[in-house]
C-alpha cells in the first residue's frame, strides 16, 4: 500500500481579550522549519511579553540553525533548552525582568510523524475524525491536585490559585518540557493555544467549532470570537494545523 506524503498547513491568530490592556501571548508558524508554536508570557510591566516573544524567536532561529541530519524533536527540545537560557539571563540581569517567564506548547512535523511539546499551561490539542483530546498535560498546581485526586476540575476551574504554574520557560537555570509523539493521517487538526481560550470554552465546545468544515484561519477567528463572547478574561491565541494529503 503506497502511504500518502502528509504536508502541513496552518492558521493562526492572538487578540488581547476583552479585559487586558496587552498582549502577552505570542506565537509562531514557521511552515519551512515544520515549527508551530504558542508562549504565553508572565511577570510584571512588560516582562511577559519580552519572555513570550523571546521564546518565539529563539523557537524559530533554532530551528532554523539545525543540523538537517538530527532528528527535529530533538532539535525541538534544544531550542526549547536555549530559549529558557536567553530568557532566564535576560531575567537574571535586568531588575524590571526579574522573574519573568513564559509557557511554551509546540508542534512539530517530519512526514507523517508529529510531536507535540509543552511547558506550562499552554496546550496542545489533536482531533481526529472529529473527536478532540488534549494531549499536554498541564504544569499547574491545580492540575497536580486534580491528577492526585485532592481537586475536582470543576473547582480546579474557580480555583484562585489556578494561575500557578509550576514549570516555565525562564524562571529556572533548567527546564525540561514533556513530549508526545503522534503518527499523523489526512484530515488530522491539531490545536495549540494558550489558556485565555481554554478558560473560556469547554472542550466540547472547542469540538464543535473545530468540527465545522471552514478554512482553518477561519476556525481560529471563530475560537476567538467565541472566548470573547464567553468572557474574554485573558489574552487569547491560537494556532490550527492540519495534516493533508
Ligand atoms: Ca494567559
Amino acid at each position: 500500500m503506497d502511504s500518502a506524503v502528509i504536508h502541513y498547513i496552518a492558521a493562526g491568530l492572538t487578540d488581547r481579550g476583552r479585559k487586558r490592556s496587552t498582549n502577552e501571548d505570542a506565537f509562531a508558524i514557521s511552515a519551512e522549519q515544520s515549527l508551530y508554536v504558542v508562549c504565553d508570557g508572565m511577570g510584571g510591566a512588560a516582562a511577559g511579553e519580552v519572555a513570550s516573544s523571546n521564546a518565539v524567536d529563539e523557537m524559530v532561529k533554532n530551528l532554523k540553525a539545525r543540523n538537517a541530519e538530527s532528528p527535529v524533536v530533538e532539535a525541538a527540545e534544544q531550542a526549547i533548552h536555549a530559549a529558557n537560557n536567553v530568557i532566564y539571563t535576560l531575567a537574571q540581569r535586568d531588575s524590571k525582568l526579574n522573574g519573568m517567564g513564559t509557557t511554551l506548547v509546540a508542534l512539530v512535523t517530519e512526514e507523517n510523524r508529529a510531536w507535540v511539546l509543552n511547558v506550562g499551561d499552554s496546550r496542545g490539542y489533536f482531533m481526529r475524525a472529529g473527536r478532540l483530546e488534549q494531549m499536554t498535560i498541564d504544569h499547574s498546581l491545580v492540575e497536580e491536585q486534580v491528577r492526585a485526586g485532592r481537586m475536582s476540575a470543576a473547582d480546579a476551574l474557580r480555583s484562585p490559585l489556578r494561575n500557578v504554574i509550576t514549570r516555565a520557560l525562564g524562571t529556572q537555570s533548567s527546564v525540561t518540557p514533556d513530549v508526545f509523539p503522534v503518527d499523523t493521517e489526512a484530515g488530522d487538526l491539531f490545536l495549540l493555544c494558550s489558556d485565555g481560550l481554554t478558560r473560556e470554552l469547554s472542550d466540547d465546545m472547542l469540538a464543535s467549532i473545530l468540527a465545522d468544515d471552514l478554512p482553518i484561519g477561519e476556525l481560529c477567528e471563530r475560537l476567538i470570537a467565541a472566548a470573547n463572547d464567553a468572557g474574554g478574561g485573558d489574552n487569547i491565541t491560537c494556532v490550527i494545523v492540519r495534516a493533508e494529503a
